[in-house]
């Protein structure tokens, strides 16, 4: 039997788990990660198909907000570039397809109707507390009822409806009718969603990129771990004993420490066989916290024609398969190729996502066609992301409680159970989903150990 001791044991070297365990280290205390995947990063992944051109399959941008990722890049030595948004979007509803200023003004009451949506949830926001959203005023009324349901009744035209729809998608990668209108809520709060739900980039999620990579900083990260640091050790089990907690992966790995960090969206860490058996809100809740479904296809051109004809890369579009595209092009200046990244999310990733590559990427083609004209029919290459194939990940962007999950459950999402704490993006108080928010549970969850610690 393989055996390691620690001080603290870690599970998942996603960034949460690693920025924990380097928290660790740096108050002195001895951490060890056990990681399932031959690699680190989990939901942070870049490929580079072409020399010196990333494609992120996983985590891309981050916002001006985003002020612990800025800080761990420049820490890191990390630069960072803008993402360019200049140009028209084109749009497509109903077989129409119309770009910028024309969308805006023949679609002008619709998108009216849908911004007063968007400040009518800033104002219901008002009363959400992040730490607590279930002592809401109003959180029994709105956790018993789906944001989609909600949409229904906010007098939008079908047009100004699916807008609506479209961009919250965009968003949580699942079908508005599966998330509770409470949980919509939370998210505005944590990270201020509205800002994002029609493209505004100031406030939003989608400003910057990593130069040469997101997938650099957590392989930094592990490199300043080293071989704290265990790969393909799925953890299988976790026993909490006297003062010991003794943790067991498949290959027959077994790690005892004093306190562990559990650093897995909710879903995947209530696969793991717990003994004493977890509280059963716990196990509830983890039973109720699904992956979202997303799937990003990048489409390489030789160059970025569409900046010639005043486009951005940026499509909203009703008909699919992507609902929503943008530039992924690597830094200006830098040359390379012209990328554009088209999202499949929610019901398309689920449907169109599991169509056979040549069919999906066909339909792609043409959609892009539409929208950016006949050079994009030729494009060299395309490369697909699809997480929910991903044994360690099972969806994405991140996790989102259908109804009545933050009432009954929510209490328990970071609740430390005596040694275990609870990491990942799904448990933290700002940026819930998004790499900041891994930053901030992992130094949450270290900082829980090291008080336990002394
Ligand atoms: C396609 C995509 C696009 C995204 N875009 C953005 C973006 O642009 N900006 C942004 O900020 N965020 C984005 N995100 C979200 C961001 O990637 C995540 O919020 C963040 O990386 C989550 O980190 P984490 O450490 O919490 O979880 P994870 O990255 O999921 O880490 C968990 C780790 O645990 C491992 N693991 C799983 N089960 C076990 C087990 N039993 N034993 C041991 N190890 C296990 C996994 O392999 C993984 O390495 C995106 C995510 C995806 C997938």
């Amino acid at each position: 039997m393989n055996a390691r001791e620690a001080d603290v044991i870690v599970v998942g070297a996603g960034l949460s788990g690693l920025i924990a365990a380097r928290e660790v280290l740096r108050a002195g205390r001895e951490p060890l990660v056990l990681e399932a995947n031959d690699r680190v990063g989990g939901r942070i992944l870049t490929e580079e198909p072409v020399p010196d051109v990333f494609l992120e399959l996983g985590a891309q941008w981050i916002g001006d907000t985003h002020h612990r990722m800025e800080a761990l890049a420049s820490e890191l030595g990390i630069g960072l570039y803008q993402q360019l948004e200049d140009g028209d979007t084109s749009y497509e509803f109903g077989g129409r397809i119309l770009r910028g200023e024309a969308f805006h003004s023949a679609y002008a009451d619709e998108v009216a109707q849908v911004e007063r949506v968007l400040r009518t949830l800033d104002a219901m926001a008002e009363s959400v507390d992040v730490a607590a959203p279930w002592a809401a005023p109003r959180a029994d009324e709105w956790d018993r009822i789906s944001v989609g349901q909600w949409y229904d009744q906010q007098g939008l035209s079908a047009v100004g409806r699916e807008l609506l729809e479209i961009c919250t998608v965009g968003i949580l990668a699942v079908p508005t009718v599966e998330v509770s209108l409470l949980g919509l809520l939370v998210n505005v709060v944590t990270c201020g969603v509205t800002a994002d739900l029609l493209s505004e980039s100031e406030g939003g999620a989608q400003t910057k990129r990593f130069v040469g990579g997101t997938g650099q900083i957590p392989q930094r990260l592990a490199d300043e771990l080293g071989e704290r640091v265990v790969l393909e050790s799925p953890v299988l089990t976790i026993d909490v004993g006297d003062g010991v907690v003794t943790v067991g992966c498949r290959g027959g790995l077994v790690a005892k420490g004093k306190q562990v960090i559990v650093a897995l969206a909710p879903t995947l860490a209530g696969r793991i066989m717990y003994d004493p058996p977890l509280p059963g809100v716990r196990d509830q809740l983890t039973q109720r916290l699904p992956q979202a479904s997303a799937h990003k296809s990048f489409v390489l051109y030789d160059e970025p024609f569409w900046r010639d004809e005043g486009l951005n890369a940026q499509l909203i579009s009703d008909a699919g398969p992507a609902r929503m595209s943008n530039d992924s092009c690597m830094p200006e200046g830098d040359g390379g190729p012209g990328i554009i990244l088209a999202f499949l999310e929610g019901e398309n990733a689920r449907v169109q996502g599991r169509w056979p590559d040549e069919q999906r990427q066909a339909a792609l083609r043409d959609e892009l066609v539409r929208h950016f004209g006949p050079r994009a029919a030729k494009p060299e290459l395309i490369v697909e992301g699809a997480w929910v194939e991903r044994q360690w990940t099972r969806g994405c962007y991140n996790a989102n409680p259908g109804p009545c999950g933050w009432i009954h459950f929510g209490a328990s999402l970071a609740e430390p159970i005596g040694p275990i704490k609870w990491a990942a993006t799904e448990t933290a108080l700002a940026w819930s989903g998004y790499m900041e928010g891994a930053v901030d549970a992992g130094q949450r969850a270290a900082r829980e150990v090291l008080a336990d610690l002394g």
